[in-house]
């Protein structure tokens, strides 16, 4: 009895003890990408039989001279702090491959490297972004994007892009789109969640806007930058447009291009005054990214990248294999991107269908649902991207998986009866 009130104690003190959350947790909600791929394995440790097409990020394995370099590095004692903002070692590499990838010429103190991408991106919006200041992002849009812009008490502005323009930005929808206020647009190309890559001709339409809209900068995402099929080529705006190089921040990172997801190395190039505000950021947040990430990032940067020949013939086959087994299936909707390794794909024909169970499926994160539970399939709803009703499917993963998946998504599609 006694005991019993104890506990009663206990937990009426742990509720008025409760800490109360800032407001601005209100603006954000958890990384759809990763929510999905959390249950995706949380659900496979269960024992049940799930197919994963929900993590974005290559299935190879990091390559084993990048692996040796993180060893070497450990064993010749690099396992302290190294300057908040990279190593020099590091720096260096990024600074050649800039000028080798993009033509593009940087010196140390604008590169700052982080831990991953959004890292990056999320310093960079923090270090520029004022109350009611506008951020252009063309939907579909990674999720992370409108979430980071939130936080800082900025004002995503969205710009549907639809599948009969590839999911890309029109330069009269930009135009439309800039107030006074917008202070980025920001730009990923090859795309996540489509995989649309912007050609060369397109990005210098829409630099032409930029040009003469001075107060604007751009974030150019270009974390899939060797992820490119079809003999199609990767273009940064800088590149074609010189002239915005004062107002461009370019993110890149090690994880997409070397497998490298889970070391957390991401970089910034972008002018002085803003690359200093990111660094001190981080010297509040983070330090410096893992040091012996870096040692690996440098042996990845500087290293062969032949490899990728590989991965992108097995990527592109990979694609084509999905779009041809789900050709045939009326309700979705489907287009051939040109990089990164996602469809995004539209289920317009199966909203409003009713599943065995008797759920009506109203909209994509329904589907994905039903996908998950009733058929074994991860699949990332298009809410989380801003324009639905799609959803997001990553085809890296083998070839026996994929063809399981498309069996499955077949199944469910056909299993949903008209609701009458
Ligand atoms: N960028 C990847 C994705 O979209 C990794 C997860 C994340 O950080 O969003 O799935």
């Amino acid at each position: 009895m006694v005991k019993n009130w104890l506990h009663l104690a206990r937990f009426l003190e742990t509720l008025v003890s409760m800490i109360s959350l800032a407001q601005r947790m209100d603006w954000i909600k958890p990384s759809a990408t990763l929510a999905m791929t959390a249950k995706a394995i949380a659900l496979k440790a269960e024992g049940q039989d799930v197919i994963s097409l929900s993590a974005g990020e290559p299935d190879y394995d990091t390559p084993q001279w990048i692996k040796d370099a993180a060893i070497q590095a450990m064993v010749d004692g690099q396992t302290k702090y190294t300057p908040v903002g990279g190593t020099s070692l590091l720096k260096q590499a990024i600074i050649k491959k800039l000028k080798r990838d993009n033509g593009l010429v940087y010196e140390a103190d604008q590169i700052v490297v982080g831990t991953g991408g959004k890292q990056v991106i999320f310093n960079g919006l923090m270090a520029t972004i004022n109350r009611g200041d506008e951020v252009i992002i063309p939907a579909p849009y990674w999720v992370s994007y409108p979430d980071i812009v939130s936080l800082f008490e900025g004002v995503p502005v969205f710009i549907e892009c639809p599948i009969k323009n590839e999911f890309k930005l029109q330069p009269n929808q930009l135009a439309n789109s800039i107030t006074p206020k917008t202070k980025w647009i920001i730009l990923n190309s090859p795309s996540n969640p489509t995989g649309c890559v912007y050609s060369k001709d397109e990005l210098l339409a829409l630099s032409e806007v930029l040009r003469i809209n001075p107060h604007v900068n751009i974030l150019t995402d270009d974390i899939y930058e060797y992820l490119l099929y079809d003999g199609n080529f990767f273009s940064n705006i800088l590149s074609i447009a010189p002239n915005l190089y004062g107002r461009t921040l370019i993110v890149n990172g090690v994880s997409k291009a070397y497998s490298m997801t889970g070391w957390r190395i991401g970089y910034a190039a972008g002018p002085k005054q803003l690359i200093k505000a990111m660094t001190d950021l981080q010297s509040q947040s983070t330090s410096n990214p893992s040091s012996i990430s870096q040692a690996a990032a440098v042996a990845a940067i500087n290293g062969p990248h032949d490899f990728l020949n590989e991965w992108r013939e097995s990527f592109s086959k990979r694609r084509d294999f999905v779009l041809n087994e789900l050709a045939n299936v009326p309700e979705l909707q489907l287009i051939k991107p040109s990089g990164a390794f996602y469809l995004y794909i539209g289920c317009k024909g199966i909203i409003g269908k009713v599943t065995t169970q008797g759920n009506v499926i109203q909209n994509d994160n329904d589907f994905c649902t039903y996908l998950l539970e009733e058929h074994g399939v991860a699949a990332v709803s298009g809410d989380g991207f801003g324009l639905s009703p799609y959803f997001r499917i990553s085809y890296a993963t083998s070839q026996t998986n994929l063809a399981k998946a498309c069996d499955r998504i077949k199944a469910a599609v056909t299993a949903l009866r008209i609701s009458r």
